[in-house]
Order: C-alpha cells, then structure tokens, then sequence
C-alpha cells in the first residue's frame, strides 16, 4: 500500500479536488490511504473563529471578530467548491456537510468552557473532517473505490490538546483492527482488481475519552508518517505546488535548485532547522522502518520530484533555510559569576514551560545566548521572569539562516548587507544570527 497526503493547496478548490482524482487514476491497482488536509487557508480561517468565540473571555475589547461572520464565511467557501463539484443539489454531500456544521453552529452559540486548548481542537479539527468528506464524495462520483474513514478511530493521542501526543502502541493496535481490515475487506459490489482507496484526515487524532486532539500546525505530514508506519506502507508520497524539495525557499532565493535525492539525515536537518517543505516529526518514523517519503507536484505528477531514502551521501549543493523575527536574548548572571549547570537548568525550564522554542544557542563563560521567534504572548513576560535573576539583553528583528554544507563563500554570500551577531558552526551546519544593515 502506499500512503498519499495531499496538503490546503491540493484540495483548495474544486478544480484542485477534481486533480486529486485525475493523480489517484494514475494508480488503478494499487490500494492507496490518502490523507488530506483543511482545504486552503481554512485551519486559519477556523483558528479565527475559535478566537472570536473565545475573545470575549479572554480579553474583552479590541480585535474581537463577529464568530457567525468567520463562520458564514467557512461556510460558503466550502458550499461554493460543493456546487461545482455536485451540480445536483439532490447529492447526499449537501446534506452531510449541513449536518458536520451544526457543532460549528452550537459553538458560536454556546458558551464555551474554559479550555481554549480543548474548545480549539474541537473547533479546527472540523476542517480536515469537512475536507475528507467533500474529496471522497468526489472521488465516488469520478468512479473511484473510496472508503471514508475517521482518523480518531485509530491515531490515538494523550490529551495535551493543540499538541497531541502520539500513543505508538495503542494506535499500532487500532490501526490493525480499523484500518487494515478495511483495505482488505472490500466495498460491496467491489471489482476487486480494482484497489482501494481510504480517505483520511490529517492533523487531528482522538484521547481514549473520545476527544478530539491536534497533533500541531502543519501536521498533516506527520499523520501521513504514522499511518505508514503503522501499516508498513511501502512509500509516502507528499503532493505539493512545488516540483520538490529545493535547496531554498523561493521566497527567499533567486537561484533555487531541486534536490533529487536527500537522505534521511539530511531531511531531518533541514526540518528540524526549519525548512518548511516538510514536517519536522515525519521522517523519523519513515527512517525507522526505511520507507521512502517522496515529494511530488500535484500540477506535474509525472515529474520525479525528490525521493528522501537511505542513501549515505551528502547533498550535492548547500542548502539555504531562512527564518524572520527571531529575537536573540542573552543571558548572564547578575554578579558576573560563570554560567553553569545549575543557571541552565534553571533557564531551560524557563523556557520550556512557556513553550519557547530554541532555535540556537552558543554559551560562554558568562553569558548565554539564544535566538527564538518573536511571540508576543510569550516573550515579555520570559523576560521579565529571567531578568529577576539574570541580566537580560535582547536584540529582535533579527534573521536566522542556517545553511547545510557550507563553506566560506556561502556564508559571505548570506551575509552581505548583515551584521553577523552570532555564528554556531557545527561539521555540516552553520547558523548565523543576522541583523540586516
Ligand atoms: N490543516 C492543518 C494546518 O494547516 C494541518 C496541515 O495542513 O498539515 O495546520
Ligand atoms: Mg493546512
């Protein structure tokens, strides 16, 4: 079986749903799990409405959005892409959507509870249910063996809602009983040479009280990795609107090259530094049962795209991941005594309780830099906290690069018109903490 995951950007419109049937015919006897995503920008969309539900509690005033606009407005971006694909108003489809919105209904109406994380996975996870119904409608009516199925059945996560927590061991166990058995059993009036085809959401699993959970922003990828490992998929494929993995963001670079062939230690680099092509968490599962991930465009599918496997070699060319807003906090004890385990200790449970991540970090004997995203729900008040014990200096509108396999020239290519404020050089990556001039 292979697994496909096709992202917002793949399913945005009708004309983009009508696609992923044309790609799917490509593959008429393989059986095929196919993950989809919230159609275009509606996990934001839904974001913006859990917000208007819960502004008022949380801070009455400015910013607040009407939630039955946000929600009127879901509703018709989605209801516009049903009427192109099911010209009859008789389709089930209709109703069945109708129906999915009524708990967004309820949510605008009720009062919530006071669980923003909780309320936020209810609300958003809809996103993913509404789009998986929509595709495999469509894929029933273009004639293809499609089976819709309910994600939370089998990914099961601890309730750390936004962020869920995958149960490997339970999920392995469900996914035998709910998901093999339905690629194996098939669909009445089947032609069985025919393979089959199971439609699911990506992003969202489900607590062992049936809740319903988020497995983090962009984490379609991630289900794509965890229902492959769990199967024993014999490859990922990722459909996206660009033709691979590219050596740098085209937002960001001119010049930009396709990478053929990366391994998985490379992959897992570039996520981890934040190459956005690709969710940081999904390779790890790929690699430990070395299944192939490729990385596919959806408008050229025929096209070979990157293959990320276990090949040893190095990237031919360096690679080029560039992050914006970054805030470069430096720390050091109030007496000028040397920073030691005990102040470490101490500064990463800071930030850990707070979620802030570390995006690099470089220590001396008497201070302790770090360079994080700018988040201005969480910085100040991390600051704050340092700056009782520690001497705090920050510095923000600051641009991390990081470039994999680099060498002088590189380096002296990126920082043109910067000021280097820091430079962590590892044997493969540099990190450069970047002020522009
Ligand atoms: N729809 C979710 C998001 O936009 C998950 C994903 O696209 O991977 O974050
Ligand atoms: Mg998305």
């Amino acid at each position: 079986m292979k697994v496909f995951k096709f992202g917002g950007a793949s399913v945005k419109d009708a004309k983009a749903v009508k696609n992923v049937a044309d790609i799917l015919k490509f593959f008429p006897k393989e059986n095929i799990l196919v993950v989809v995503s919230a159609m275009g920008k509606m996990t934001n969309a839904l974001e913006r409405l859990t917000d208007a539900i819960f502004y008022p509690a949380k801070n009455a005033g400015d910013k607040k959005e009407d939630a039955s606009k946000v929600l009127a407005e879901i509703k018709k971006y989605h209801f516009d892409i049903i009427e192109e694909l099911f010209p009859s108003k008789d389709h089930p489809i209709y109703n069945e959507i109708s129906n999915t919105f009524v708990e967004l209904d309820w949510a605008v109406d009720d009062t919530p509870t006071e669980n923003y994380n909780y309320e936020y996975d209810k609300i958003v996870s809809l996103g993913e249910i509404v789009s998986t119904k929509i595709v495999h409608a469509y894929l029933k009516e273009a004639g293809l063996n499609s089976k819709w199925k309910d994600v939370r059945d089998f990914i099961q996560t601890d309730n750390t809602y936004r962020e869920g927590k995958v149960d490997w061991e339970l999920t392995q166990t469900l996914v035998n009983e709910h998901l093999m058995t339905a690629i194996k059993s098939p669909l009445e009036g089947d032609k069985r040479d025919d393979g089959a085809i199971i439609v699911t959401q990506g992003f969202i699993g489900g607590t062992s009280e049936n809740f319903t959970t988020t497995l983090g922003r962009e984490g379609s990828d991630y289900t794509a990795a965890i229902l492959a490992y769990t199967t024993n998929a014999e490859s990922v494929t990722i459909w996206k609107d660009v033709p691979g993995v590219l050596n740098a963001d085209p937002k960001w670079f001119d010049e930009t090259k396709k990478l053929d062939q990366i391994s998985y230690q490379d992959a897992i680099e570039l996520a981890y530094y934040g190459a956005t092509v690709i969710h940081p968490k999904t390779i790890k599962p790929l690699q430990n049962k070395k299944i192939p991930l490729l990385v596919k465009s959806f408008l050229n599918p025929s096209e070979k795209g990157t293959i990320i496997n276990e090949i040893q070699s190095p990237l031919p060319i360096p690679c080029f991941i560039f992050k914006v807003n970054q805030v470069l906090i430096s720390i050091s004890p109030k007496d000028f005594s040397f920073i030691a385990e005990e102040n470490f200790s101490d500064i990463f449970n800071l930030f850990s309780e707070r979620q802030v991540k570390v995006n690099v970090m470089q220590n001396s004997a008497i201070s302790f830099s770090v360079s994080v995203d700018a988040d201005e729900r969480k910085l100040p008040d991390l600051i704050k906290t340092l700056q009782k014990q520690y001497r705090v200096l920050y510095n923000d509108n600051l641009e991390l690069i990081t470039i994999r396999y680099y060498d002088q020239a590189t380096i002296d290519r990126v920082a043109i018109d910067k000021k280097i404020l820091l430079e962590v050089k590892s044997r493969y990556t540099v990190q450069l903490v970047v002020k522009p001039l």
